[in-house]
């Protein structure tokens, strides 16, 4: 087929998953809840299913939904967005990306991407002709490497993509890093596509900043967010992008010929979810932030050197620790040997970096803390 899709080989989310399920393993690769989200918004998303209307939700998002991303964005981060003109639903994070790189760019165009990142940005960005600039960031703390993203840039970028809190890498940004990125795009007249899913899973009190609170960056940043991880619920596939009128237009008009809509019951549940008491929202950090000192002493313990995680739900080990350098291979080994699956961070490199880092791979830890402890007791022994 010679696409750049078909000739890239399938998602590594769903190949381990696969892997997990045919030898019988606990599956720590793809990232999931293994518990659902709050039963207050699947009752909704029920009855409003009972009651309809089931059919074509307007192409922007229902108005409920819209006026609950505006008044989350005022709540948390103090921006103050039109509902009408500056927020959009979409079918899931992963298709927000999608409109908006179709949205954004056109062949010719260029864009930086940090390395590693997640998966889908890079076919998404080819599919929609640009060209890629890769900057890699920098282990074992995953610095930003300032020059490097200058050099990566030229008369033909157009967009640089941040994902903070970082999946696969546990990383929060920091607010010299997102100011160093501000100048950058400022100075070079750049739109900043804000991955910023995780944006509720950031731990040790840290609080999220988004790039667009800081100064100059009202007007050239898209905040993505998703009540798949917010509300864990990945499988209502519902997302919402935030931004200004300009941009959001653009990541519509793409919308509007991909995903056209998202399920009205879905959207009406998920206005109710993010009218949600401060309650929630710390429960769900402290629960995610046990999980996470639950996996990193448990991985600990079976001989891992662990890295830092300060957000989402992941943890990346460092495989010299126990001897191994070669990431994929290692993660087929414990899945079929110690049963448990996990997925190499090589798989969030571009396919054409044969430089890619080898020695480390991720652990998903939003699962039951006896999941965790089995996980890391079956490690443990195999290892
Ligand atoms: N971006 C990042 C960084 C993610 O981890 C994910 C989900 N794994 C997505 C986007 C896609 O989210 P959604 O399920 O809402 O499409
Ligand atoms: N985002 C999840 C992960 O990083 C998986 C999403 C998917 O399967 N597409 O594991």
């Amino acid at each position: 087929l010679n696409s750049v899709f078909s000739d890239r080989p399938q998602s590594i989310f769903p190949t381990m998953s696969r892997l997990a399920r045919e030898h019988d393993a606990i599956n720590l690769g793809q990232g999931f809840p293994d518990e659902d989200g709050p039963r207050e918004i699947r009752e909704i998303a029920a009855q409003a299913t009972i009651d309809g209307p089931n059919q074509y939700a307007p192409v922007e998002g229902i108005e409920e939904l819209r006026t609950a991303i505006a008044y989350d964005n005022q709540r948390f981060y103090g921006l103050d967005l039109d509902p009408q003109t500056e927020t959009l639903v979409v079918s899931g994070a992963t298709e927000g990306l999608a409109a908006a790189f179709l949205g954004f760019l056109s062949p010719g165009d260029e864009a930086v991407l940090l390395a590693p990142f997640y998966e889908c940005y890079a076919p998404q960005i080819e599919a929609a002709g640009a060209q890629i600039k890769l900057v890699n960031l920098v282990p074992p703390h995953w610095r930003l490497d300032r020059a490097a993203i200058e050099k990566a840039i030229s008369p033909m970028t157009k967009l640089i993509v941040i994902n903070t809190p970082h999946n696969p890498l546990g990383k929060v940004m920091s607010t010299d890093e997102l100011s160093l990125i501000a100048d950058i795009a400022i100075e070079n007249d750049l739109i900043v596509v804000c991955d910023e899913v995780y944006e509720h899973l950031i731990f040790d009190g840290v609080p999220h900043e988004p790039l667009m609170t800081l100064p100059g960056m009202r007007d050239r940043c898209i905040r993505i967010g998703s009540a798949g991880k917010t509300f864990s619920l990945t499988g209502f596939r519902i997302g919402y992008v935030s931004g200004p009128a300009h941009l959001i237009t653009g990541v519509m008009k793409a919308h509007q010929h991909l995903a056209y809509t998202s399920p009205i019951p879905m959207q009406k549940a998920v206005a109710a979810g993010l009218r949600m008491g401060d309650d929630y929202y710390a429960a769900f950090k402290a629960d995610m932030q046990a999980k996470r000192d639950l996996m990193a002493a448990g991985l600990a313990e079976a001989g891992f050197d662990v890295l830092p995680c300060a957000g989402t739900y992941f943890i990346t080990v460092d495989i010299h620790s126990v001897g191994r350098d070669d990431d994929a291979a290692f993660c087929r080994e414990i899945t079929e040997h110690a049963k448990v699956a996990a997925v190499p961070i090589s798989a969030f490199y571009h396919p054409s970096q044969s430089d890619a880092p080898r020695n480390f791979v991720r652990f998903c830890f939003c699962k039951k803390p006896e999941i965790i402890r089995e996980a890391c007791s079956r490690l443990s022994s195999y290892l």
